[in-house]
């Protein structure tokens, strides 16, 4: 790019980090630095063990940040490797934010952007104090023409504040400001920012806002199709964030009230999505039903949604979203009320095992996960113990969010409550009465890890051709996977063939191949 020379990022999180890592990576000619005031965050990005877990980021950052003799690397995706010329690094993380924004031609501002907890519109606006103090420090420190680019997902209409805190500290300085939301999905983050559908770019449509997004739009090039950088208007560009996420969310929602309908009918869900989903004006993805969405995007932005449309004095609009999040907690009851169900409506004494505690697989992100609202009702039936297994989080991570998010009269954890985390899936299931996988993590859906097994094979005289028939994920089924179940698989299949203690045997094989990222 001819016109952007230094790039700073605020925000080093799971957005700001992979994000500004792939610019540096795809543009070497541009000094790129990513800051935050969370000293313990950047001195993760500086070491070996970064803050985020995505597949391919580390080779990403490794590349720039460290810079890199001539070699070919696999990024996110296998089969297709990069060869990479000798570079020299590009990347830096740091908690200087006013020297790194002072070198900047383009600051991202890609800081957290949640709902308001407290105040006027708690529990629906988005709260901005990030954003503002971001944009305080941003604008004091701003080089005059420099471009300030929205990476948070914010309210239609932030730029105009954003607007008013530049020209409160700079009056009469020049600077641009574009709307430029992320796309990633955690989990497949790098993927998603080297191969994007769309880069999104809005401005202001002057001649200066123009030429701000067609500086951008030179950053993305150097690796995006030109014909996949949409440049819009500021306002539509700042709405079609949340409006991509309240579809997605959306259509989770309504696939789980038809899991609801087939449950009780003899219709098969995974049957009924495949049929919609091959409908060209459909499409497949995000029609799997299951425990419903978590994370801490599709909540906070609906939310963001409803509360502008009934600001707007449009009751029915925000009703209607409103409704993609009640069905989304009605289906996680739906599932914890079967759980306890299944086990005869009596957890006292009963171990549960829960095998997956992140909001997605591939992530070490457990912000607004499902698994928190389980683990709260069912402590409230006064288990023996819960016992806790996730492959992107240490026990010690577990707790700690156990700690924080689980709040009752009592502390659930062990020793005084019954929650315990495990490093590794054979404690946290052994004698259980129930685990349950809620989160689809590939070693959970597919232990086909035990079926590869030859020893283990040899070792049980019956064919265990289909160990995933018993092990089906919960979350695409609405299925748990009790030892009462297991029982009635015993004398109907060969499943039968697993020891006396099946589920311990099985993640016993397992065991070599969970491979913990954290
Ligand atoms: P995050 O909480 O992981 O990261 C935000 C970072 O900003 C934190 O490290 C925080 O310390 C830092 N920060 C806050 N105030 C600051 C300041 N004044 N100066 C410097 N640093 C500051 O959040 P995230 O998940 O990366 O999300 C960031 C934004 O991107 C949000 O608006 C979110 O809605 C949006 N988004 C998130 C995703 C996602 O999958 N997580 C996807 C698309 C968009």
């Amino acid at each position: 790019p001819e016109t952007v020379k230094n790039i700073c990022c605020v925000g080093a999180g799971y957005v700001g980090g992979p994000t500004a890592a792939v610019i540096a990576f795809q543009n070497p000619s541009i000094q790129v630095s990513v800051v935050d005031l969370d000293e313990a965050r950047i001195r993760k990005w500086n070491s070996r063990h970064l803050p985020v877990h995505e597949p391919g980021l580390i080779e990403v950052v490794r590349v720039s940040r460290d810079g890199t003799k001539a070699t070919e690397i696999a990024l996110g995706n296998e089969n297709e490797k990069v060869f990479l010329p000798s570079r020299e690094p590009n990347l830096r993380f740091s908690t200087n934010v006013s020297e790194c924004v002072a070198a900047a031609d383009v600051v991202f501002v890609s800081v957290n952007t949640p709902t308001k907890s407290s105040g006027i519109g708690a529990g629906a606006a988005t709260n901005l104090v990030a954003l503002e103090s971001a944009m305080t420090s941003v604008a004091q420190a701003a080089k005059p023409g420099a471009i300030i680019v929205e990476k948070s997902t914010v309210p239609c209409g932030t730029a105009r504040t954003i607007r008013e805190i530049l020209t409160l500290y700079r009056p009469g300085v020049p600077f641009e400001i574009l709307s430029n939301p992320e796309f990633l999905a955690e989990g497949t983050a790098i993927k998603d920012l080297l191969y994007p559908d769309r880069i999104l770019i809005g401005s202001s449509q002057t001649p200066a806002g123009l030429a701000a997004a067609a500086a951008l739009k030179e950053v993305y090039a150097t690796w995006v199709n030109p014909s996949k950088i949409v440049t819009v208007n500021l306002w539509s560009s700042e709405l079609a964030k949340l409006v991509a996420n309240a579809m997605l969310a959306q259509r989770i929602s309504s696939i789980n009230t038809i899991s609801a309908i087939c449950d009780q009918t003899g219709a098969d869900i995974d049957e009924v999505s495949k049929a919609i989903g091959l409908d060209q004006r459909l499409g497949s993805k995000f029609l799997k039903a299951g425990l419903g969405f978590g994370g801490s995007c599709f909540k906070k932005d609906i939310l963001s949604l409803v509360y502008l449309a009934r600001s707007l004095h449009l009751s029915e609009v925000g009703d209607y979203w409103m409704s993609v999040l009640s069905i989304n907690e009605f289906q996680r009851d739906r599932f914890v009320n079967k759980v306890v169900s299944k086990l005869n409506g009596a957890l006292v004494g009963k171990k549960i095992a829960i095998l997956g505690y992140t909001f997605k697989q591939d992530t070490n992100d457990t912000r607004e996960s499902p698994a928190i609202e389980v683990i709260k009702t069912l402590l409230a039936e006064r288990p023996a113990e819960i016992a806790i297994f996730d492959p992107g989080c240490s026990p010690t991570e577990v707790r700690r969010e156990i700690n924080r998010n689980v709040s009752s009269d009592a502390i659930p954890l062990k020793p005084q409550g019954p929650v315990e985390a495990y490093s590794n899936s054979y404690d946290a299931c052994f004698e259980s009465s129930a685990v349950l996988i809620l989160t689809p993590w590939d070693q959970f859906r597919c232990p086909a890890l035990a079926q590869k097994d030859s020893a283990f094979r040899k070792s049980n005289d019956q064919n265990l051709e289909n160990p995933q028939a018993f092990l089906k994920p919960v979350l695409s089924e609405m299925d748990i996977v009790t030892l009462a179940e297991y029982q009635r698989a015993k004398s109907t299949s060969h499943i039968m063939t697993v020891t006396s203690d099946p589920l311990s045997r099985l993640f016993d094989q397992a065991e070599c191949t969970l491979d913990c990222v954290y």
